[in-house]
């Protein structure tokens, strides 16, 4: 068993590394990249835990992109963590993060919702403060009775506590990944609502940028949505990954592991590692 996209609590996980490559290893999970939201930081935890646990774990990342003004995410796989340009690129997208995070409170203040910049900034810790932080004290606070609920009360585009943000753009996220000798994977291509238009022009302008793969199974990906991916992976000649996007426990349709075999004829990414 495969997974390629896994969080930790090094971004907007619940898991220590440690505790997710554990569990990885106990679902029968061979090979793990995890890949935290814009930062590299629970990396060196993770790859101990799965040398303890007799696994294999590459280093990845998942990357906040800006594309035609909505939010992509592009994961690097078998990155090299001490790279300079890979470095400096994720330090700009923390710093936004920071400046964003503190917007997000102070529109939510606006709304009458007063503490939520400190309250994210708490359960995050000394990590970034994603938006998953936010809708888990929003939960706490009793705002909303789930996160999901809490995304689409205050945080989901359009909502009073969404700040419209630029993160980097598909060239600079593919740029950084090969500088430090990665793979450049399209997450999840099939979860950004785009129509199938939008869709081919955001796989058109990955492709053009030198982007590697795409995955094709993600979570609890059903047989048409893996039929889709598979022919997009094909017609723009990427190759494929497989990630579950596993963030929580909590979540018993989305625990990390993909069952699913890939499609035969696309060439799977991890080939390359
Ligand atoms: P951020 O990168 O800080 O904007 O946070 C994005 C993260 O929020 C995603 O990676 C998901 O883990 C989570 N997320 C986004 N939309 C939703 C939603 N509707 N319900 C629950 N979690 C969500
Ligand atoms: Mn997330
Ligand atoms: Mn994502
Ligand atoms: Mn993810």
């Amino acid at each position: 068993m495969i997974d390629l996209h896994l969080h930790s609590r090094a971004s907007d996980g619940s898991l220590t590394p440690s505790e997710l490559v554990q569990l990885c290893a106990a679902r029968g999970v061979q090979l793990l990249a995890l890949t935290d939201h814009d930062c590299l930081t629970g990396l060196p935890e993770a790859r101990s835990a799965a040398h303890t646990a007799g696994i294999r774990c590459v280093n990845g990342v998942e990357i906040s992109v800006t594309w035609e003004n909505k939010t992509l995410h592009v994961v690097g796989l078998n990155i090299n963590p001490q790279n300079p340009e890979l470095l400096a690129g994720l330090a700009r997208l923390q710093a936004t993060r920071a400046v964003r995070a503190q917007e997000i409170g102070r529109r939510l203040g606006v709304r009458g919702i007063h503490g939520a910049y400190a309250g994210a900034r708490a359960l995050a810790g000394n990590n970034n403060v994603t938006r998953t932080h936010f809708a888990q004290w929003l939960c706490d606070q009793g705002h909303a009775a789930t996160s999901q609920k809490a995304f689409q009360r205050f945080l989901d585009r359009g909502k009073p506590g969404y700040v419209p943000t630029i993160w980097a753009s598909i060239k600079e996220s593919i740029g950084w990944i090969h500088a430090a000798c990665g793979k450049a994977v399209l997450a999840h291509p099939l979860r950004y609502r785009l129509t199938r238009a939008k869709l081919m022009q955001a796989l058109t302008a990955f492709k053009q940028a030198g982007g590697d793969a795409m995955e094709v199974i993600c979570g609890h990906g059903n047989r048409d949505d893996i039929a889709t991916a598979s022919h997009y992976a094909t017609r723009f000649e990427l190759m494929i990954s497989v990630g579950s996007d596993f963030h929580n426990p909590a979540s018993p349709w989305n625990q990390p592991g993909i069952e699913t075999p890939p499609p035969e004829n696309l060439r799977p990414v991890w080939e390359c590692f």
